[in-house]
């Protein structure tokens, strides 16, 4: 096959828009409701609810406002309000997954908590139950979890709520790369107590921004539309007697929600269809792909990404901004893959970079399955070179062109690429 370069960039996941979306956009527009209130919001409110199978859904700016308000509700629930000016989880430790976006985790540090990472299981990459038990073991006052489902793969998710049902834990369920995934036939954003959507641009279906919090519970509801709109109390004029954000959604955005909410289900087969497309092209490489649970979930497949075999990886360091290897033959290694996926204009990403190896949560703690604080055992250590299964997952995966405007043959030169990096 000869390799050339794209005309066009492929992108790792870009927003594919279908036309309604300009329809409900123009209609606000003309209605001018152009503001927090309108038609969009209502419609798409339902109709996440409708989907989700919850009772309610609420609007809001993006994912991370609403992991926002999902966790400073679970800290007032579990704490009590806080003297304004103080977070609801001061002091406080929260158990959180590790291999995710800083999206996740941050608001837990908005609220004054801090998180406590927990390692991940190799199943589907997600918070281990294991280390969750074993966290509680080390923190036994903890009393809020939260959990991600990464890539779009739902994880443990009956193991993991054991674990918190025996400790009396909350779960704040970041469900934002998982729309339509499904565990047990039940949608991801039905399991925390907590949940949270996004819309960003580069989900599986998008507002260009925006997010959602799903919940069962009407007065959460009420309680996250009011504080998401300042606060503002039922009086003639400006009342306010709790802290308030500005973080509700726009009905303009709303439109393009409205517009994208009909292909969810298009846009899943589409990634579905290139995972596999990977997965085929790759069966006789030293390469897995990124794993569910066959038998009990159903991914909406956001991305696909590939786990290098320990004994196919060439030599290679990261460094915080850099990172260098050298080429071995029938070897390669994400940095290499990701370099020579670049060179023809596709986009690939390395694995998010686990919480515990970042800067800014480097002196959090950390709890592996086995072993106490950072490190596992050193017969782990040994074996796998690495102390915990995040950074081993860091180090030898990579995240491939996902997007689903990808054309086959365009998937084809990719795997192409990919396959003469173990040449
Ligand atoms: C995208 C993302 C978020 C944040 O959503 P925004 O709408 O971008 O604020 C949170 N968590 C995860 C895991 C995400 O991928």
């Amino acid at each position: 096959m000869e390799i050339k370069r794209f005309e066009k960039k492929v992108y790792l996941s870009s927003p594919t828009m279908h036309g309604d979306e300009l329809k409900y956009m123009q209609e606000a527009y003309e209605t001018n409701w152009m503001s927090t209130v309108g038609a969009n919001i209502n419609e798409i409110e339902r109709l996440m609810a409708e989907k989700i199978g919850c009772k309610d859904a609420v609007a809001l700016s993006c994912g991370t406002a609403a992991l926002h308000l999902a966790i400073k509700l679970a800290g007032e629930r579990l704490y009590g309000q806080p003297k304004v000016g103080h977070g609801s989880l001061e002091g406080k430790k929260v158990f959180c997954s590790d291999m995710t976006f800083d999206a996740t985790v941050n608001p837990v540090a908005y609220e004054g908590g801090e998180a406590v990472y927990i390692d991940t299981e190799r199943d589907t990459w997600n918070m281990d139950p294991k280390a969750l038990e074993k966290a509680f073991e080390i923190y036994p006052d903890v009393r809020l979890v939260v959990i991600a489902h990464l890539y779009g793969t739902p994880g443990k998710i009956d193991e993991i709520k054991e674990v918190c049902d025996k400790h009396g834990a909350l779960i704040v369920e970041d469900a934002a790369e998982s729309l339509g995934a499904t565990y047990k036939g039940k949608q991801t954003g039905l399991f925390g107590d907590y949940s949270v959507i996004s819309f960003n641009g580069n989900k599986i279906i998008t507002g260009s921004s925006g997010g959602m919090f799903v919940t069962n519970s009407v007065e959460d509801a009420h309680k996250v539309r009011k504080w998401s709109t300042q606060s503002r109390e039922d009086a003639p004029w400006y009342q306010h007697e709790e802290l308030g954000f500005n973080y509700r959604m726009s009905n303009v955005i709303a439109g393009v929600v409205r517009g994208q909410i009909p292909y969810l289900e298009e846009h899943i087969a589409q990634k579905k269809a290139i995972y596999e497309r990977y997965k085929e092209g790759f069966k006789d490489l030293p390469v897995t792909m990124n794993p569910f649970d066959e038998k009990n979930s159903e991914p909406n497949y956001w991305l696909s990404c590939i786990l290098i075999d320990k004994d196919a990886m060439c030599r290679h360091v990261r460094g915080e901004k850099e990172a260098l290897y050298i080429s071995e033959p029938g070897k390669s290694c994400p940095t290499e893959i990701l370099e020579k996926i670049a060179a023809i204009n596709a986009e690939g990403r390395p694995i998010w970079k686990p919480m515990h190896m970042q800067p800014i949560y480097r002196m959090n703690g950390f709890v592996t399955a086995t072993g106490n604080g950072r490190a596992r055992s050193n017969a782990y250590i040994k074996e796998t070179g690495f102390e915990d299964v995040g950074s081993d997952i860091f180090d030898r995966g990579l995240c491939l062109p996902s997007d689903n405007k990808m054309t086959p043959e365009q998937q084809d030169v990719i795997i192409e690429v990919v396959k003469r990096c173990f040449v």
